[in-house]
């Protein structure tokens, strides 16, 4: 039942005293936001009893679904231990065993990489591969690897190295003052090219731009940096087939790092375990984070081989350390859970039984394509985008204060499913658990809300 006045106690303190992240606070306070007191499987209740089908996953982090007896157990068990010791100068139990069980996981994906350090966020795992990769070269002898190559529409977190490889001018364009300088590859958008070509005809001269940029800056490029085969955030941009191996070969061919930032990817959301697997391309550093922890509990992972670790060991004197750590690195109980939401993917055979729901939303997705307002359609895995359009023909975007990703993400959650859009593409990214039956109503709602709002 639902408690009147609990609801408007919650939503005044809300109001008064909470600042929501990516959110316009004056319409905020303006609407009636919904709010969340409980979750199972696929699915989160409100405080007035209502439930919705979780379809982004919590921010794209839930894995399992939610209130997973096994992570919940490893979680309790794990404070009956110890909740928080410190990875400076000390180690724990599930810390180790997690970084073990990762080495193990690069190495059955095809990776040569095995050196893991923690921290809490995805944007922090990209701060620590940038400043490895900058340091490494420091180490190397090599000078004058200053900055990093990324791609237009990139996103890698908000913190203000993230932010200096990001490519988004929406959430970035306003902080550039504070930016270190990066250079800048066209994004991998066919269906928007940034060269006016078509794919495949094109031949990806986008990455024959990136090389442009490698022959002439090479040496004073630490790393590239990339989402590999979806930019996410930019808008759930599918990479043309042979790109993201394109990349690995230019990383190799100009002698720069490669980092893959799989915050969003990893943890089977592309239908692999990592999306460097589907072109069987080994990053020199991976990042990732969201899905690690079964969507529990903050935590992030920067993995890297042993080339590059070597290159920090020296005498305490040289200074060759790696200085960086956060307070809450490697916390034991999101170690545990990390260690858990693994085992259900072995136990249950998460990615096995996946493809079939890959296989059902890419039906639906041609179906979706084919409605008037729909200008593109792009997944990969269990993690897609629907672009919408006013004019099919010409691709005329809608104005960004059409709002109509939110009216449709309005209307799907008054049908019981809770989205979240980027801007004009709504996102379709429920936990790898969902049952047939709950993706296919998943998607009727988002097609009912499509053609509702067009
Ligand atoms: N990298 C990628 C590819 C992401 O999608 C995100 C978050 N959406 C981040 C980094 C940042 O992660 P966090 O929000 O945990 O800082």
């Amino acid at each position: 039942m639902s408690d009147i006045n609990n609801r408007k106690k919650l939503l005044e303190a809300d109001r008064k005293f909470i600042w929501h992240p990516f959110t316009q606070m004056k319409e905020w306070a303006e609407t009636e936001p919904v709010i969340i007191s409980e979750a199972r499987d696929c699915f989160i209740k409100d405080i007035d009893g209502r439930w919705y089908l979780d379809g982004v996953s919590s921010i794209w982090v839930n894995i399992h679904g939610h209130r997973k007896k096994e992570i919940d157990e490893a979680i309790k068990e794990q404070v009956d231990k110890v909740s928080h010791s410190t990875l400076l100068g000390l180690s724990n139990v599930p810390a180790i065993k997690l970084a073990e069980r990762l080495a193990k996981l690069m190495h059955d994906s095809g990776f040569n990489i095995s050196k893991t350090f923690y921290s809490d966020n995805g944007s922090t795992s990209v701060e620590v591969a940038l400043k490895m990769a900058f340091q490494y070269w420091i180490h190397k002898g090599v000078k004058g690897r200053n900055t990093f190559l990324s791609l237009n529409n990139a996103y890698h977190g908000d913190t203000l190295g993230a932010v200096s490889v990001g490519g988004i001018d929406i959430f970035h364009k306003t902080f550039k003052p504070l930016l270190f300088k990066t250079y800048k590859a066209p994004s991998p958008y066919c269906y928007r090219c940034e060269l006016k070509l078509s794919y495949p005809s094109c031949k990806m001269a986008c990455l024959k731009k990136m090389e442009d940029i490698l022959k002439k800056y090479s040496s004073s490029i630490a790393a590239v940096i990339i989402e590999p085969l979806v930019q996410a955030a930019g808008g759930m941009i599918v990479s043309p087939e042979g790109y993201l191996k394109g990349v690995r070969d230019l990383c190799t061919k100009y002698n720069v790092l490669m980092i893959a930032d799989e915050v969003a990817t990893g943890f089977g959301r592309t239908g692999k375990m990592f999306a460097c697997e589907h072109e069987k391309v080994t990053p020199d550093i991976i990042c990732l984070s969201k899905g690690i922890t079964g969507g529990y509990l903050p935590l992030s992972v920067t993995v890297t081989n042993n080339e590059i670790y070597n290159a920090f060991l020296g005498e305490f004197k040289d200074l060759k350390t790696f200085f960086h750590g956060h307070s809450y690195t490697g916390n034991p109980i999101a170690c545990a859970a990390a260690l858990a939401c693994l085992e259900i993917f072995e136990k249950e055979e998460t990615l096995k039984k996946l493809q079939p729901k890959i296989q059902m939303l890419k039906e639906w997705l041609k179906e979706i394509l084919s409605m008037p307002s729909v200008g593109d359609v792009r997944n990969k895995g269990l993690m897609a985008g629907v672009e919408l359009v006013e004019n099919k023909k010409t691709k005329k975007p809608y104005q960004w204060e059409d709002k109509i990703g939110w009216k449709i993400a309005n209307y799907a959650r008054e049908n019981g499913v809770f989205l979240r859009p980027l801007g004009n593409v709504i996102v379709i990214m429920p936990p790898l658990s969902i049952s047939e039956v709950n993706l296919e109503q998943m998607l009727v709602v988002v097609k009912n809300a499509i053609s509702g709002v067009q």
